[in-house]
């Protein structure tokens, strides 16, 4: 079973994202479950926390269908002690919250070393992040999303994935989001179905593909390489759409949440729809 779906809103309430996943035939759904630009958020209410379980099981979502996304000023490896603090208590928040939701995962970015500290001081402190985080916590798994590797934001090379990994205490929760525009604008190329096959032999050996918890499906609007974050719909820009027709045969994509986080969302139903499609078992 393949899980597909959308980064739906949860305005109104994350009761509500459910509901806006079903309506555009998703099988699966990202969300963030408090405002991402905000660092302060109202602790989630029963009700909030009742309702958005009960929709869940209305339209059918188990927790290996959701892929929560934390806050985009959450950074795990910031080099300032003060800023660290605040990342990490909010990453914590933010790891109690889906646990609250009944949720097994938390989708986010590394984290950026702002030219402050070197690669290797800011890996290790976003393992250490994640490590605190475990600890504090209880059957959420920490999702690393690889990036395209724009400004000083690590988790562009397998290698540096790896790393992080390699230092969390709790493997058994620790996982990869790979997007697609971010492998591809990191440099790997998934452009036919040789290079996806190359790309994914390379995470399989430096990473591993037991490690791949969820996906993200986007076209590119950058090149190969340009190490850009732009995404783009699934069949315009330079990735091509080879890629997600070898992502919807490949098993390790079997029972994990891949969610579109492209740029227009009024496409989603048809993307969704043309992704299944692609299904050659
Ligand atoms: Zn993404
Ligand atoms: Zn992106």
């Amino acid at each position: 079973m393949r899980y597909i779906g959308a980064h739906v809103s949860a305005s109104g309430g994350v009761e509500n994202a459910p509901a806006n996943a079903a309506a555009i035939g998703a099988r699966a759904f990202a969300l963030f479950t408090k405002n991402q630009r905000r660092w302060q958020a109202k602790p989630l209410t029963t009700q909030n926390i009742d309702r958005f379980r009960a929709a869940c099981e209305a339209h059918d979502y188990g927790p290996d269908q959701v892929l929560p996304h934390d806050s985009y000023l959450i950074n795990l490896g910031h080099p300032d002690p003060d800023a660290l603090l605040r990342s990490r208590e909010a990453f914590i928040d933010e790891m109690q919250r889906c646990a609250q939701l009944g949720l097994n995962r938390l989708n986010f970015h590394p984290g950026s070393h702002l030219r402050q500290i070197s690669e290797t001081q800011c890996l290790r402190t976003i393992a250490e992040s994640i490590n605190l985080a475990l600890d504090q916590t209880q059957g959420v798994m920490a999702v690393i999303e690889n990036t395209a590797g724009q400004g000083s934001n690590l988790g562009h090379r397998f290698e540096q994935l790896a790393e992080i990994i390699h230092r969390v205490e709790d493997k058994s929760r620790v996982g990869v989001c790979l997007d697609t525009c971010h492998t591809f604008a990191a440099g790997y190329d998934l452009r036919t179905e040789a290079a996806c096959q190359a790309t994914f032999a390379q995470f399989d050996s430096v990473v591993g593909l037991a490690y791949l918890q969820g996906m993200h499906l986007n076209g590119s609007k950058s090149a190969l390489g340009s190490r850009v974050d732009r995404h783009h719909s699934l069949d315009q820009g330079e990735l091509g759409t080879e890629v997600f027709r070898f992502l919807m045969n490949h098993p390790a994509t079997e029972g994990i949440p891949m969610v579109l986080e492209t740029i227009d969302a009024d496409r989603w139903a048809e993307e969704i729809r043309w992704l299944y499609a692609q299904q050659r078992d």
